[in-house]
């Protein structure tokens, strides 16, 4: 079976429970596309535990507050069909922003508490366009499951309480975050990155390792913890942390103390380019690429 595309919602969902009706489980991978291995490392996984596999494509523009890059936004339709092709995914959904959101459309998923924290107090309304947008894509697509990645750790904390509150039947699997092999969590805005930049922007997984070495050193203060952090960030000179938390993982509130539960969350400015990245404290899984070949002989 080849790889089909559609942009209508009903179109999506007539095949979808075509699929189900024959008894086939369907996984959904909601994406913006400019696909990378973080993304296909979601598509991969759905691929081997459902039968069907559908991939969204939509640069959704109610999550981008005013003023962000909604427009830069990386677009690459064909690009991301191959991959996905490749990938075996069975159908990619990519609506246009008119057949998403009708003009009148007045109906959205509001969360209270939990879209305040980390990201959310950054950027009014990131979150109820998320939400929202995640609602729709489960009744469009009805999928059995549906995989997000870790490296939107607050994003997955808020779509599995949306999960759980609405009684979604969706079950929800949160995969590993990938990485570049110098530890740069894959991201389509690293594509934002001078190569100086992309030098420094190491330093958030840096401070991530640096915040864990100090806890298994037996600090669990996590002010100074914190602080260690962000001195790094701050010793590079186009990096410019906008925020450094620990939190607990259930409600995002700011820990006390340490704990192998807690979660070490940050957003920073590399130049223009906002890149966010988290770590346990516990143990982490994870996934690191394979350098290109011609770096790889560079780096030895
Ligand atoms: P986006 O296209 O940025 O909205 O991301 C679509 C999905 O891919 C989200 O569930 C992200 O958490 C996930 N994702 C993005 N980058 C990574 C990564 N480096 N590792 C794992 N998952 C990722």
């Amino acid at each position: 079976m080849g790889l089909e595309e559609m942009e209508i919602p009903h179109e999506v969902r007539g095949r979808v429970l075509a699929w189900r009706a024959e008894g086939l489980s369907v996984g959904l991978v909601p994406t913006m596309g400019a696909l990378h291995e973080g993304h296909l490392s979601l598509v991969r996984a759905s691929v081997a535990q459902c039968e069907r596999t559908v991939v969204s494509v939509f640069v959704n523009p109610t999550q981008f507050p005013e003023g962000e890059d909604l427009q830069r936004y990386p677009r690459r339709p064909q690009e991301d069909a191959e991959k996905l092709r490749a990938a075996g995914a069975d159908l990619i959904f990519r609506p246009g922003e008119e057949v998403m959101y009708c003009e009148d459309a007045c109906t959205s998923v509001v969360q209270e508490g939990l879209p305040e924290m980390l990201c959310g107090a950054h950027r009014p309304g990131h979150f109820r366009g998320v939400l929202t947008v995640v609602a729709k894509l489960f009744n469009i697509a009805c999928p059995d499951r549906a995989y997000f990645g870790r490296k939107d750790f607050q994003q997955s904390v808020l779509i599995c309480r949306m999960v759980r509150d609405l009684n979604f039947a969706v079950e929800v699997r949160v995969m590993p975050t990938v990485r570049e092999h110098d530890g740069l969590a894959m991201s389509s805005r690293n594509e934002y990155l001078s190569p100086a930049q992309r030098r420094q922007a190491v330093c958030l997984f840096e401070a991530l390792r640096l915040g864990r070495r100090l806890f298994n050193e037996g600090e669990v203060d996590p002010e100074p913890v914190k602080e260690a952090m962000r001195e790094l960030i701050e010793r590079h000179p186009e990096a410019e942390p906008q925020y450094v938390e620990i939190v607990r993982p259930d409600d995002l509130r700011a820990v006390e103390r340490i704990t192998r539960e807690s979660v070490a969350c940050l957003a920073v400015f590399v130049g223009e380019a906002r890149l966010i990245d988290n770590m346990p404290f516990g143990p982490v899984d994870d996934i690191f690429v394979e350098p290109p070949p011609e770096r790889a002989e560079i780096t030895g």
